[in-house]
């Protein structure tokens, strides 16, 4: 962010100013005493483990100027010149001061909502507005009700575009965030059943998508995809004009002739102007609509069809996501950064899809925040596996035997299921399985920390 005077802070927090001059010039917000610099504005967050308050005096030996605290700090003796402001609530001030922060920025804020494939498409329209813009994100999975603050926070007024992902587990979340963010340009991904724990249901985590839509500007703009039947029924929410991606025919992109590589997924982006090849660097055609949204975004900030698959093409995947890895003579598409019933199911598909290999085999380890569905969906996850030709399917976590029961169900003979309690049992198991010329799939959530069998595969070449 630009330097601020404590003057703002205190008026965009809504706070009182206690000590110090209103003209004190702050370099940074920072919630961290442990990575505070000299010159920083300490703001006291507090947690479910901490409480930031704790901290003011540490802050203030390592350099901090002033801070935002929710407790009276009378009794402190702090550093000559320092700033203190006391607000209630250190979060909601937070959340109040991004907002006005956001207004002082000349930046075109793009938001990024949906069940599965946020932060993919928010990399993706990143490198598409980097082909000609300055553009920022926020960093890795800063996208709940305090790191959008703090990730608007590091948007510099230099910036052409600021890209910001939302998520959600709770209703009402996506409202407050669109309000702090005030978007230009909305794009939803699809609505699915991540959460529905917190939800009660589709229909209401749809409602709750539908609130960034309802935040957009009428001069603004929404990109969304035709494919996805909730998104098509909420479009009316926006005020500004929808840019349909898709198959349908109002899509101003449309991906045909899909086809699955080893190198990546291929398709034809199809445009007023014409066709393009397009390769892009996973296993999943699910990522193939992310792409279509970026590409949306782009042409919505002008850039020419060339500029933009040339981005698709150069653009690096977060990791864990989707990523295929060569290990002695196999293959193993890494999905284990997360896991919910539709990114599962997408890489199952992707799992049956790979063009090589003689054999396939899949770890599935359980799926959070699905409530009082989740063995439902657990079991229906499962059927889908079992109904794949694998050669063996690991099950993992507190929700395995459902995953076995489901596959079972869908025809997998029983020798073939291999329940696991945790990461490291499943460890073992893969390492006995195994063997050359497979392709396995590793997903789930990411509590169980299934990474580590990715790298206990790699490891052992
Ligand atoms: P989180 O809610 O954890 O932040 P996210 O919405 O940001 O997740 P990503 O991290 O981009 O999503 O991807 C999560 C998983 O969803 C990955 O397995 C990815 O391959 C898969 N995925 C990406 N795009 C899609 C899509 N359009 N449909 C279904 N699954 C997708
Ligand atoms: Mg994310």
């Amino acid at each position: 962010m630009e330097p601020c005077s404590l003057g703002n802070i205190e008026g965009w927090s809504g706070g009182s100013r206690k000590r110090g001059d209103a003209g004190l010039v702050l370099s940074r917000v920072h919630t961290d005493s442990r990575t505070l610099r000299p010159g920083d504005c300490f703001w006291a967050l507090s947690g479910a483990n901490f409480d930031g308050n704790d901290f003011v005096e540490e802050a203030f030996r390592r350099g901090a100027k002033a801070a935002v605290v929710s407790r009276s700090m009378e009794h402190l003796s702090l550093p000559a010149g320092a700033g203190l402001v006391e607000v209630a609530d250190t979060l909601a001030a937070l959340q109040r001061f991004a907002r006005q922060y956001r207004r002082t920025l000349p930046a075109k804020i793009v938001a990024v909502s949906g069940s599965s494939g946020k932060t993919t498409t928010k990399e993706l329209i990143l490198h598409v507005l980097r082909r000609r813009f300055s553009a920022l994100g926020n960093a890795g999975n800063r996208n709940n009700q305090i790191g959008l603050p703090l990730a608007l926070l590091d948007f510099s007024p230099k910036i052409d575009f600021g890209v910001l992902e939302m998520g959600t587990n709770h209703p009402g979340e996506i409202a407050r965030l669109a309000a702090i963010a005030a978007p230009d340009i909305g794009v939803l991904t699809n609505i699915g059943q991540a959460h529905v724990g917190f939800f009660g249901s589709e229909e209401a985590i749809a409602e709750e998508k539908g609130a960034l839509l309802a935040a957009l500007p009428p001069e603004g703009g929404a990109v969304l995809s035709d494919e996805d039947g909730w998104i098509r029924r909420i479009s009316g929410r926006s005020r500004a004009p929808v840019l349909w991606v898709g198959s349908g025919p109002e899509a101003a992109w449309r991906a045909r002739q899909i086809e699955m590589k080893e190198e990546g997924v291929h398709f034809l982006l199809q445009g007023d102007s014409g066709e393009l090849p397009v390769q892009l660097r996973t296993a999943s055609r699910a990522v193939i609509t992310d792409a279509l949204l970026a590409a949306g975004v782009g042409k919505l900030a002008g850039l020419s069809a060339e500029e933009i698959v040339r981005a698709l093409e150069e653009a690096v995947y977060p990791a864990h996501r989707m990523e295929v890895h060569r290990f002695s003579e196999g293959w193993v598409i890494d999905d284990s950064y997360n896991a919910n019933p539709d990114s599962a199911l997408a890489a199952l598909r992707a799992l049956a899809e790979f063009p090589k290999g003689d054999r396939r085999g899949a770890v599935l380890g359980s799926m959070g925040e699905l409530g009082s569905q989740s063995p439902a969906l657990h079991e229906r996850l499962g059927r889908s596996a079992g109904a794949l030709p694998l050669a063996f399917l690991i099950v993992v976590g507190p929700e395995a035997v459902w995953l076995a029961r489901g596959a079972s169900e869908g025809g997998l003979p029983a020798e073939k299921i291999h329940p696991c309690a945790n990461a490291e049992e499943a460890i073992r198991e893969l390492r006995a399985l195994r063997q050359a010329g497979d392709v396995i799939l590793v997903k789930g959530s990411r509590f169980l920390g299934l990474e580590r069998l990715v790298h206990a595969l790699l490891s052992a070449d």
